[in-house]
Order: structure tokens, then sequence, then C-alpha cells
């Protein structure tokens, strides 16, 4: 499988087209925003560790009865995934409250929510991906019912799944962000990536953050971060 012309260049991935027609080509870069593209910079390796890491969530989530759009890893960097027509919505998944949730409703960072939140933003960087909610989901018809129904039930299952498996290797699923995309016989799948730069995980033991936040509240130490992650899904 081969790539073709670029289709698409993001602030973390580029996709391309390939031969087959349901087939596209993700490749992953080291570059790392924050703010909606107000800080820039780059984070070593970390194409490599979210497609790595991408793919194996994606894969253990497949088995689990959760269709994705992965179809084959095909180098450090490069993926082949199905072709699909992104649903502009962008679904946040929260099990502790952190970052924007902590400020918008005063909730002190690390405060465990009695009930798993779903958040949903549209999608469009000019706007800087506003929240909304079903409503507008219906008034701008982003989905129809039964599709947001099929989001809402797969982002839920999608945290269990998650946070028990995390969990056995000590880290903590606190959010994430998932988007899906429709194929063209309009089934809903998992699309996009699930990795450091879209995930809070801290470290179950001492709280420690390995993920975006290093970068986004210059912490420092991001690229061990990303590293340790790895090392702990993929064993290296
Ligand atoms: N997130 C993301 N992309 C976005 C916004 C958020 O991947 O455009 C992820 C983020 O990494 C975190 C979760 O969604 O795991 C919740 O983010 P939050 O709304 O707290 O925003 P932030 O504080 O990161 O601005």
């Amino acid at each position: 499988m081969k790539k073709t012309t670029l289709l698409y260049e993001g602030k973390a991935k580029k996709v391309f087209k390939t031969e087959d027609e349901n087939l596209l080509i993700v490749d992953y870069k080291d570059d790392a925003t924050a703010f909606d593209g107000k800080k820039k910079g780059a984070i070593n390796d970390k194409g490599i560790i979210n497609n790595r890491v991408t793919n194996h969530l994606m894969q253990y989530l497949e088995k689990n009865g959760i269709p994705t759009h992965f179809v084959k890893e095909i180098s450090d960097r490069e993926t082949i995934v199905k072709k699909v027509s992104i649903i502009p919505i962008e679904v946040i998944v929260r099990n502790i409250a952190a970052g924007s949730l902590s400020k918008r409703l005063g909730l002190e960072e690390g405060t465990k929510l009695s009930k798993t939140v779903l958040e949903y933003c549209y999608k469009d960087d000019s706007l800087g991906d506003p929240m909304i909610n079903e409503y507008h989901i219906a008034a701008m018809e982003l989905a129809t019912e039964d599709e947001l129904k099929a989001i809402a039930e797969y982002s839920f299952k999608v945290n269990d799944l998650l946070t028990e498996y995390l969990i056995d290797l000590g880290i903590e699923l606190v959010d994430f962000k998932l988007e899906f995309g429709k194929t063209s016989d309009g089934t809903v799948i998992l699309s996009d990536e699930i990795s450091p730069d879209t995930c809070r995980f801290w470290d179950s033991k001492t709280g420690e953050k390995l993920d975006k936040d290093r970068f986004r509240r210059d912490l420092g130490g991001e690229e061990d971060a990303y590293k340790e992650i790895m090392r702990r899904l993929l064993g290296e």
C-alpha cells in the first residue's frame, strides 16, 4: 500500500490517500501544539509513540467490541486506516476533574467525579471548538439521533475498557477525547487517535502527569512521560 496524494495536514498528523479509495495512510509528526495552536513546539519521537500507542489501544478496543478505523501499522509513524467522513464532534469523557472542567466549575484538579461526564465540542478550530449539547447537534445536523446514541454508548464502553486496562499498568485515566467517523455505508466507527496527546494519564501511585499537560503547562520531561506510557503499554 503506497501513499498517493496528501489529503490533509493537521497539527500532529498528515493524512494521505492511497491506491484504494476506501483506505488512507496516517503519518504522525513530532510537532506539538496547545491552546488552539498558540503554543508551538515539538516532542522528540512523539509521532512514533502516538502511532504505536494509538494502534495498540485501537486493537484492544476492536477485540472488545468497539468498531475502529484501524487496519494495519506499516511503519513506526504510519498506519493504514479506513476512510471515514469525520463527524465534527469531539467527545470528551471525564472521570476526574481536570483542565477546562476544573476551571469552568471551580472543582479542584483531581476531584473524583461521582459519575462519568460526557461533553461534546463542535470541531471547528476557527471557533475554538466550543462546547455544545444534544440540541445544538440536532439543530446543526452534525449527527442523527441514532448516530449520537451510538457515539455516546461507544464512548462509555471505551472508557470502561480503557480504565480497566490502564489501572493494571498503574495508570489512572483522568479524561480523554474521542472522534468518530462514518464509513461509506454510514457505519459509525471510532477514528483519530488515543494517545498522551488526547488523554490525561496520571501515575496511579504518585499522581505524576504522563501526558501532554507536561508540554501545555511547561512542566518539562514530556519526552520521558510519553516514553513511559509506551513502555507500560507495549513493554518497550
Ligand atoms: N483534548 C484533546 N483535544 C482538544 C481538547 C481536549 O485531545 O482539542 C483532550 C485533553 O487532552 C484532555 C481532555 O480532552 O485529555 C479534556 O480536555 P480539557 O477540556 O480539559 O481541555 P484542556 O484543559 O486540555 O484545554
